[in-house]
């Protein structure tokens, strides 16, 4: 049986970047589920989390101190009499029904300011005598206190859905009361290793044998980008059996091999995928490492919608970690329900000269070392993309434009953070 013919879709790295991205915004997260909120930190809210009350819930004084009306400090040191005190926690009514010109109340960080003040005095500014106080500075309306219902009304979102949780947001929603949050399901991302070369890390390598890696490096990426990961075995170059176990990954939210997709006749992925009717978005980006990355969709055999999302990552290492970091993670964050991150770089000095050949975007490894102003970023000395040893002890990549040919050392460069 005759097949179409592979198509040859090579982007820049922009263009292939963009449309991840948009098939990234069309995808709607799936079902729901309730966790403890100590359980919830990594995973993507699906129900907002609503303030039950204001917050602050009463003017907080932000200091120990003095709680003053800021107009009787206009001419310092000024003598206030002091008509209580106010703990964090207490509600001493009379205090706070209203301190009255000439008056200050003892108030301590944390505790409710009083009805008439409108300024904390920080302790370090007064002098207490008996049941009077001198205070040394004058204060600004509005000094050393938040005014209730600042940080967040009662009804508004604290958290909105689609946010992943971290500490931050978690402690919002402590602070609203909640102690199960209703997150999405992580999605299940199918992995799949491909080579006849390729066996377990269990079993003992032949002499030109390679143990498979490239299965849990991105066990680790997708689960860091919020997915599942499934490891499926590792498939032989043979399109039958390829076949069969690409019909199974694409049984989960997304599928992603690994290897197989460059211009070896070994290298069957497409061609099997092309059988399969596969819709390819791209077959290869100007990129090193990675060039022959390719991301498509396929519907599931016997079944018209919805298409799953695959791609097919070079298998070289390096090129399977690169690959996932630029074109993949965007998917796996959007099945995880929440808005995929943007790419961003950061920027240093380089430290000594690059000189590739212009042509191809390069993400290189690179080690970002010293600290404050002074930072600066290298090569790290590398094999080329099967090079996890080196990759492993880079913290970056440094991001060569595809049009560079020399970059100066003391020029400053991009950098992908791990
Ligand atoms: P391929 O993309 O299939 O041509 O593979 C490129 C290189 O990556 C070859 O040297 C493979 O042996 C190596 N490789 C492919 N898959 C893996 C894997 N799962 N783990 C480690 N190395 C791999
Ligand atoms: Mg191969």
């Amino acid at each position: 049986m005759s097949h179409p013919p592979v198509p040859d879709i090579v982007l820049s790295f922009e263009d292939a970047r963009r449309l991840v991205e948009q098939q990234a915004a069309g995808i709607k997260p799936g079902e729901t589920e309730v966790v403890d909120l100590l359980a919830a930190r990594g995973r993507v809210l699906a129900d907002p989390v609503v303030a039950d009350r204001d917050l602050p819930p009463f003017p907080r004084s932000t200091r120990d101190g003095y709680a003053v009306r800021s107009a009787d400090l206009t001419k310092v040191p000024r003598t206030l009499d002091v008509i209580g005190e106010i703990k964090a926690g207490e509600r001493p009514e009379r205090i706070l029904a209203g301190i009255g010109v000439g008056q200050a109340a003892s108030i301590m960080t944390g505790a409710p300011v009083p009805a008439g003040a409108d300024a904390v005095v920080m302790v370090e500014h007064t002098t207490r005598q008996e049941r009077r106080v001198e205070i040394g500075r004058a204060v600004a309306p509005g000094e050393n206190l938040v005014p209730r219902g600042a940080e967040a009304r009662q009804g508004s979102t604290l958290v909105d859905r689609g946010a992943r949780l971290n500490e931050a947001s978690i402690a919002l929603a402590a602070s609203a009361g909640k102690a199960q949050l209703t997150v999405y399901r992580c999605p299940r991302v199918a992995v799949l290793t491909t080579g006849d070369e390729i066996v377990s890390l269990t079993s003992v390598p032949g002499p030109t044998q390679i143990r498979n890696s490239n299965s849990y490096s991105l066990a680790a990426q997708i689960g860091e980008a919020g997915g599942i990961p499934v490891l499926l075995p590792i498939a032989p170059d043979e399109p039958g059996q390829l076949r069969d176990w690409i019909e199974r990954g694409l049984k989960s939210d997304l599928l992603l091999m690994t290897g197989g997709v460059s211009m070896g006749r070994y290298d069957l992925v497409e061609q099997v995928l092309t059988e399969l009717e596969a819709e390819f978005f791209f077959t290869g980006a100007r990129i090193q490492p990675g060039r022959p990355v390719v991301f498509g969709r396929c519907c599931r055999p016997g079944r018209e919608r919805p298409a799953t999302c695959f791609f097919g990552l070079p298998g070289n290492p390096v090129s399977t970690m690169v690959t996932f970091s630029l074109f993949a993670r965007p998917l796996v964050q959007a099945l995880a329900g929440m808005a995929p991150s943007p790419l961003t770089f950061v920027h240093a000095r380089l430290k000594s000269e690059i000189r590739v050949k212009p042509g191809l975007k390069r993400f290189l490894p690179a080690l970002l070392s010293g600290e404050f102003e002074n930072s600066q970023v290298e090569l790290v000395p590398w094999q080329g993309s099967g090079d996890i040893a080196a990759t492993a002890r880079a913290n970056c990549y440094i991001v060569v434009p595809a049009d560079r040919e020399l970059i100066a050392a003391g020029d400053f460069v991009a950098m992908l953070m791990r």
